[in-house]
């Protein structure tokens, strides 16, 4: 069911179950672009996602700040970019990011997806991480629009 929606969670935990709860929605072809400051908690929820979809060990999950991509051998393949250090949008040509996001096979998250946001197709969904204090984070949920996958 697609529907847009806010929570706040109040330790890492939480924020993992609810993106493990929140992957269940993802099939093959769906993109998730996480937004959010550096410590917000998207490498977390990375983590409760990668889990959702089946990966047992999720201290495999870490930003993958220097190869910008990873690729997880979950059931559907899981791609985990990350465009922190992102110097160029022409990186991301070199890299083949086109294709990458466009695998109908597969399910493509991006950390700091606003740095490539108009590569970003409008079939993706949009979470943002917000920092509320030391613990809490506000997590906001919004679903591909209406007809659209
Ligand atoms: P990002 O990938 O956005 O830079 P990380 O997930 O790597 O963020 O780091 C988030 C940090 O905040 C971790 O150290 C995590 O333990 C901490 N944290 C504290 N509370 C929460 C929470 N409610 N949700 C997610 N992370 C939290
Ligand atoms: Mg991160």
């Amino acid at each position: 069911m697609s529907k847009n929606r806010r929570i706040l969670t109040q330790s890492p935990q939480e924020t993992m179950d609810f993106a493990r709860e929140f992957a269940q929605e993802l099939r093959p072809g769906s993109v998730v672009a996480l937004i959010g400051d550096l410590g917000s908690g998207k490498t977390t929820f990375m983590k409760g996602l990668a889990r959702g979809l089946g990966l047992e060990d999720e201290n495999a999950v870490k930003s993958p700040t220097y190869v910008i991509m990873h690729i997880y051998p979950t059931p559907i393949p899981l791609y985990h970019f990350d465009l922190y250090r992102l110097e160029s949008v022409g990186e991301l040509d070199a890299i083949g990011f086109e294709e990458f996001i466009h695998d109908p096979k597969a399910i493509v998250c991006i950390e700091w997806a606003d740095r490539a946001a108009k590569w970003i197709p409008k079939t993706a969904y949009n979470v943002r991480l917000t920092s509320i204090s030391e613990k809490k984070r506000e997590i906001e949920v919004k679903s591909p629009a209406k007809g659209l996958k």
